[in-house]
């Protein structure tokens, strides 16, 4: 008699354990259920969450192994290794670099 006791003991207590499981699962994932996953702003907030975790500004920041250098002609930041360099002076295009050396000669040789 008393262990039928204790069968019909463990099965509730079995019964509210599922029970709990499943709200459990249905309060972390909101679009199981039709009723609220409608709702605008459980949507954007999985989505922001998604966007978190799954972001690449960590990795882009990693992905950069060469330098930036800053061109003399138009300030533009350009790799290293696709910057020109005239002496002293990185440009991020030979175009900028002849533009810089003409400048800077005329202005050693000023024309009359
Ligand atoms: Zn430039």
């Amino acid at each position: 008699m008393r262990q039928i006791f204790l069968l019909v003991l463990l099965f509730v207590v079995g019964q509210w354990f599922v029970k709990a499981l499943r709200r459990a699962q249905t309060q972390s994932r909101p679009g199981a259920q039709p009723g609220q996953g409608a709702q605008p702003g459980q949507g954007a907030a999985r989505n922001a969450n998604g966007g978190t975790s799954g972001g690449t500004s960590a990795s882009g920041k990693a992905a950069l192994p060469e330098p930036m250098v800053r061109c003399a002609e138009c300030g533009v930041h350009a790799p290293r290794s696709e910057s020109v360099n005239a002496g002293e002076r990185s440009f991020c295009s030979s175009e900028h670099a002849r533009a810089y050396d003409a400048r800077t000669t005329a202005q050693d040789r000023p024309a009359r």
